[in-house]
């Protein structure tokens, strides 16, 4: 694999499983250096160590992306350890799902504070690192859900809908100083977050899907990737949908 990320130093939420694992190692493979922040320290723990043995630089931070004080000094350690940051993957984010009118306010102030506040504040943490070196590249994990609706997911359609807008705003306040920030799309992928859907809603969703599947946490991954490297120089402000075709 090219190692077109050398050097660089990207910071993943979410990264102890699932979609953010798979773009801790996409972008190592890539020679990029990781900063892995999670809630859970073990399996952040074997993440990381993972990442060491395919010879980047590569540390764990526990770190809770809603807590503003934590993330501004995760931002501080970063620059203070790797001496500034490339990539920013804002990846981190939760479901609660039920229907709106069973929703309580607690399930709806949850998603919305990890999937939305989280953003802000990694994207602020990045924004601020990256206007030193005038460049960088900011990357956010939306949901097909922001983009069409779902039925049962008001809380967190309306959380990705807002991580959309962020993107966009943040692509245009940024996009002087050089620093790119698009969001990614995905539609139905196999994790944990979707493993816990019935069989029979598993099954009835394959047929929307034109490519008739689930997608995988790597195929997320490698656009991640594509958006972190010298190929994407020139898009901001996007939504790329990984969806299977889900929506168009
Ligand atoms: P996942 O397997 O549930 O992994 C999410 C990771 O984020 C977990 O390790 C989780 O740790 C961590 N996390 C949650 N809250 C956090 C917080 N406050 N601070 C730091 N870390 C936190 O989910 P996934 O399927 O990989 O999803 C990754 C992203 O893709 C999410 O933003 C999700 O909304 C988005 N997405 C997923 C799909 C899909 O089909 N899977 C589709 C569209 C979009 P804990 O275990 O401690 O909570």
């Amino acid at each position: 694999m090219s190692k077109e990320l050398q050097s660089k130093t990207a910071v993943v939420t979410g990264a102890a499983r699932g979609i953010g694992r798979a773009i801790c190692m996409e972008l190592a493979g890539r020679g990029a250096n990781i900063v892995g922040v999670d809630l859970l320290a073990d399996p952040l723990k074997s993440t990381v160590s993972e990442l060491g043995d395919l010879g980047v630089k590569a540390v764990a931070k526990v770190v809770d992306v809603t807590d503003g004080p934590a993330m501004r000094q995760l931002g501080d350690e970063v620059v203070g350890e790797f001496g500034g940051i490339d990539i920013m993957v804002n990846n981190a984010g939760i479901t609660r799902d039920t229907l709106l009118l069973s929703m309580d306010d607690e399930q709806w102030d949850l998603v919305i504070r990890v999937n939305l506040r989280g953003v802000y504040l990694g994207t602020q943490m990045a924004g601020k690192a990256m206007l030193r070196a005038r460049s960088g590249r900011i990357i956010n994990i939306a949901s097909v859900s922001g983009v069409m609706g779902n039925r049962g997911q008001a809380n967190y359609a309306a959380s990705k809908a807002g991580v959309i807008g962020l993107t966009k705003s943040a692509a245009k306040e940024l996009g002087k100083r050089g620093i790119t920030c698009n969001a990614i799309a995905p539609g139905f992928i196999a994790t944990d977050m979707t493993g816990v859907l019935p069989d029979q809603v598993k099954e009835a969703v394959k047929p929307l899907i034109p490519l008739q599947r689930f997608g995988t946490a790597e195929e997320v991954a490698g656009v991640v990737a594509f958006l972190a490297g010298p190929g994407a120089s020139y898009i901001t402000g996007q939504v790329i949908q990984v969806d299977g075709g889900l929506r168009m």
